[in-house]
């Protein structure tokens, strides 16, 4: 596996919240765990080898209820209630910063990123792709929109998608202690240990 991405020097230490695009994690997530021949592929991430996903750094500190915040992922399109301008504004940034409005955004926290473990690292990473899903019809087959593109959708962790990153990476990676049954089993990937929040679903990431 190529070596992980760094986030660059010049937004840790300035002051200024800065959000900086990064093609090389996007680069780094497909041959780390997305593609066909990954180096830790996970085939619970299969769908996403469809998928643009835009990353970014930031150096802005975020937390909720005193826990630190570490990484988040949302679709690409802004979403919510937003005046017109408001979000044709919001997609002119998004656009500004990948070209394009991307499937997916996923925001790392560049201090956080610098200092981790790769095991961490690999298991926040992969607890965010677990929120980038595909919409599935009542019987639980994949949708595609009428030019045979996913229809994309954020996912919530059922236990099955926590199973996965416990799998892999051990309980002391996403602080899901009571999954005994996929940590019993010992992580694929040993030496993460737990603390920090993802905001999309408010539980330990990494
Ligand atoms: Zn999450």
């Amino acid at each position: 596996m190529s070596r992980r991405p760094r986030p660059p020097v010049y937004l840790l230490n300035g002051d200024e919240a800065q959000f900086v695009p990064t093609p090389e994690l996007q680069a780094w997530a497909g041959t780390a765990v997305i593609a066909e021949d990954a180096a830790l592929v996970n085939e619970d991430h299969a769908h996403l080898r469809l998928a643009d996903i835009g990353f970014l750094w930031t150096n802005v500190e975020n937390s909720r209820r005193g826990r630190r915040i570490i990484g988040q992922a949302e679709l690409g399109e802004p979403q919510g209630a937003m005046g017109k301008w408001a979000k044709a504004r919001a997609e002119a940034q998004v656009r500004g910063w990948f070209g394009e409005v991307p499937d997916f955004i996923i925001t790392i926290d560049a201090t956080y990123a610098a200092e981790c473990g790769d095991a961490e690292f690999c298991a926040l990473v992969e607890h965010e792709l677990y929120h980038c899903g595909q919409e599935r019809d009542p019987f639980g087959a994949p949708r595609f929109n009428r030019y045979g593109q996913p229809i994309w959708t954020m996912r919530g962790h059922d236990v099955e998608e926590f199973v996965g990153v416990v799998r892999r990476y051990g309980a002391e990676a996403t602080g899901v202690r009571d999954l005994v049954e996929a940590a019993n089993r010992g992580p694929e990937i040993s030496g993460a240990r737990v603390a920090h929040l993802c905001g999309t679903c408010g539980r330990s990431a990494a």
